[in-house]
């Protein structure tokens, strides 16, 4: 993608290095009370993709390699860009865009939704309305689970954007009243559909990139997104930390699903064609 040099979103909050100390909830399986819907990018066992408990660093202390300020940078302008595609979208039905803060942290972050740590790789939390992210993450999407390429991790931001712009449109809220009626299986079900429409989302971003004055898409930056969708399969993931697939434990989709509907974005542009909770996926 072409990114350097374009601007950057003002929505960034950098919050690096500033350690907090509490216990880990989300994705933590610790039993309190579900206050809000947090989604995450990975289902599975997502817990051998970082490191638990990144190096601990004192506020002001932190110091980022150059390749890690590059990443920051390029973040930033993807969020930038989907501030631009989905401000266009929403007036476009007549609604106002309300644009999300993208949070960087290292180890460990507090957020509306409770505490996380890396290794629940980003996530969403309609609670505060943020996106959370280390950006030691994505050297592992490319390292341990072969999503190369810079526009896998546009693939990845442009998800979790996604769950805002579902967040927004009441779809989370929806999907969180019906699973308090679910059974555990069916709920994984729900929540399958769920994150598929993200994923269709993202596959709309990069449809609209087109349209930019930038024309950022460079060739292979579709590819490098399909092939990270499917990096992050339920399927690849469990088959790979578990050593087996276990369908009723889907929360994400398979590799296929993720890459189709991620494909359905692209290819249509057209919101109305996500409906995932009533398509045949
Ligand atoms: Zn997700």
């Amino acid at each position: 993608m072409k990114w350097q040099g374009r601007q950057g979103s003002d929505n960034v909050e950098d919050r690096r290095g500033m350690g907090t100390t509490g216990k880990v909830a989300i994705g933590g399986g610790i039993g309190t009370v579900i206050i809000a819907l947090v989604v995450l990018l990975l289902g599975g066992d997502p817990s051998g993709i970082l490191n638990q408990g990144s190096t601990t660093t004192e506020t002001g202390q932190y110091q980022p390699t150059a390749e890690e300020e590059q990443l920051a940078e390029f973040v930033s302008v993807v969020l930038k860009d989907t501030e631009t595609i989905w401000g266009k979208i929403f007036q476009e039905s007549g609604q106002t865009y309300r644009q999300p803060k993208l949070v960087l942290f290292s180890g460990q972050v507090a957020s509306a939704c409770g505490y996380a740590s890396s290794s629940s790789g980003p996530f969403y939390c309609p609670g505060d309305e943020k996106v959370y992210i280390d950006l030691e993450f994505f050297a592992n999407l490319q390292a341990r689970l072969g999503a190369y390429g810079d526009f896998a991790i546009a693939y990845v931001v442009a998800h979790e954007i996604g769950h805002h712009v579902q967040n927004l449109l009441g779809v989370l809220n929806d999907v969180n009243s019906q699973r308090a009626r679910l059974s555990e299986t069916q709920s994984n079900q729900l929540l399958v559909r769920l994150e598929l429409q993200a994923d269709f989302l993202s596959g709309i971003y990069a449809h609209y990139l087109e349209t930019l004055p930038d024309k950022p898409l460079e060739i292979g930056d579709i590819e490098e997104a399909m092939n990270a969708a499917a990096s992050v399969g339920d399927d690849v993931l469990q088959k790979k930390y578990q050593g087996r697939v276990y369908p009723d434990s889907f929360t994400h989709g398979t590799a296929a699903q993720r890459k189709e509907w991620f494909r359905r974005g692209y290819q249509t542009g057209d919101f109305a064609q996500g409906d995932t909770f009533r398509a045949n996926i």
